[in-house]
């Protein structure tokens, strides 16, 4: 009780970050039940740990809005199989954490509820679009938080407000009871301040689960630190991720490589020539994703209605009143690239680049153990500096989307700052692992520590 009440406390404090959509009315009651647990004799991995979950992840009783007005009144009738894991740890669910609408976007201005501000400067955005999520821990509101990640949306906020994100390996998590997006890119991944949590959380919330078909057996076993340090380590810089960085961006890389070296680890440089088509390869299959997913909000069975002369009005309606721009210009371009007569040159087309990238990650894995890139090629960007451009915006996961195309687990590491305008900006760098060697990148961020 006294860990959630401290919470409630800083979460009142830092009213003015907008991080939190609203507040889990359940949270007193289930301290209370983890009290009883432990006083019973219960040993709980994460016993009372107060913690706050993505709006796009249910849990009973609490409102799931994922950023939107369309789902404004819409209160989970159950609860996602990481959160109920981190609840049966333990872990009293707090609150949920402000994102971009449906998660499209990288700098959660576009949630019904207005934009998250950046604790570190509150002009910049905290990236998206789990940027609740990522603030919730950079200002210490909880000590860890849940997002989603389809192309970036752990990494690159956590590189943003300066704290550890990562994106599982694809099936790595349960994604039962998070709210689709792009189904095939997908991935609950964890919020921390230190590769310690990151492991606690991720051996709770890690496995197979059989409400999703496509989560994996693979057992988790996740600590901070590997055996022999960082010593042997194989890490590949990929040359298409140096162009285009800001000078703090640049200079943090060579302090990241200068201390991989001085701990032991091999450095080279490796070619991803497919890279270059990432993001348009990215866009072209999440929007169609969504396009289908987003079919089922008419105003029928769940959230919003608004009603109209008939059945055809009722439904436009709601969606055009309940759908905000940007879901509106996905769902668009999602259904155009589907079509008959387009699917081939869009979305089949993007999805042979997605084999290609898989298939040269997999090459440069056989010659390295990790990949290393920026995770964002700068630091936290003004409030509104993008907003009117969505393909300026879109290029914000220029390092991160190809990750999700291939299904592979990539960790962002808080790794250094660049001063803007007198103010000390967060810079994470990304490691990239193959597939289900999860546990290798925080055991090297462990000892990077
Ligand atoms: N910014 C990317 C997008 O808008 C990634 C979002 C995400 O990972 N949910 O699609």
């Amino acid at each position: 009780q006294d860990l959630l009440n401290s919470a409630l406390g800083r979460i009142e404090a830092a009213h003015d970050l907008n991080a939190l959509i609203s507040l889990n009315e359940g949270a007193a009651e289930q301290a209370q039940q983890v009290e009883n647990r432990v006083a019973a004799g219960e040993t709980l991995p994460l016993a009372g740990v107060p913690i706050i979950v993505k709006d796009n992840i249910n849990v009973t009783g609490t409102r799931t809005t994922c950023g939107s007005r369309i789902l404004g009144n819409y209160v989970s009738p159950y609860t996602a199989t990481a959160a109920q894991r981190l609840q049966d740890a333990g872990a009293v669910i707090v609150g949920k954490a402000n994102m971009d609408e449906f998660a499209m976007g990288s700098s959660t201005e576009s949630s019904a509820q207005g934009p998250t501000l950046n604790p570190w400067d509150k002009g910049r955005v905290p990236g998206g679009s789990s940027g609740g999520s990522a603030v919730a821990v950079a200002a210490g509101l909880t000590p860890v938080s849940l997002g989603s990640d389809t192309g970036g949306s752990v990494r690159q906020p956590a590189a943003l407000c300066g704290v550890y994100g990562l994106k599982p390996t694809y099936g790595r998590v349960s994604r039962y009871g998070l709210v689709a997006y792009a189904s095939s890119l997908d991935q609950i991944g964890p919020f921390a301040r230190s590769a310690e949590d990151l492991a606690l959380l991720m051996n709770v919330i890690a496995g197979h689960d059989p409400r999703d078909a496509t989560s994996l057996e693979a057992p988790p076993k996740f600590a901070a630190g590997t055996p022999d340090g960082l010593r042997g380590l194989r890490v590949g810089v990929i040359r298409e991720s140096l162009a285009g960085n800001t000078a703090g961006v640049q200079r943090t890389l060579d302090d990241t490589l200068s201390a991989l070296k001085a701990a032991g680890a091999s450095v080279g440089e490796v070619s991803l020539p497919e890279l270059k088509y990432a993001i348009a390869a990215y866009y072209l299959i999440a929007m169609p994703e969504a396009s289908s997913n987003l079919a089922r909000y008419d105003g029928m069975v769940y959230g919003q209605r608004v009603s109209g002369s008939d059945l055809m009005e009722s439904m436009t309606l709601t969606r055009e009143q309940g759908f905000g721009r940007e879901v509106q210009r996905r769902i668009m371009i999602g259904t155009y690239a589907l079509s008959s007569g387009y699917y081939d040159a869009y979305y089949s087309k993007a999805m042979k680049v997605r084999r290609l990238l898989a298939d040269e990650f997999n090459a440069a894995f056989g010659q390295y153990d990790v990949l290393l890139t920026p995770t964002s090629p700068f630091p936290a960007f003004r409030t509104g500096e993008k907003t009117a451009d969505p393909l300026a915006m879109y290029a914000a996961d220029v390092d991160t989307v190809a990750i999700n195309l291939a299904g592979l687990p990539a960790l962002s590491v808080p790794a250094g700052f660049e001063e803007v305008d007198g103010v000390k900006l967060p810079i994470g760098m990304q490691f990239i692992a193959p597939a289900l060697k999860d546990e290798l990148l925080v055991g090297l961020a462990g000892g990077l520590e």
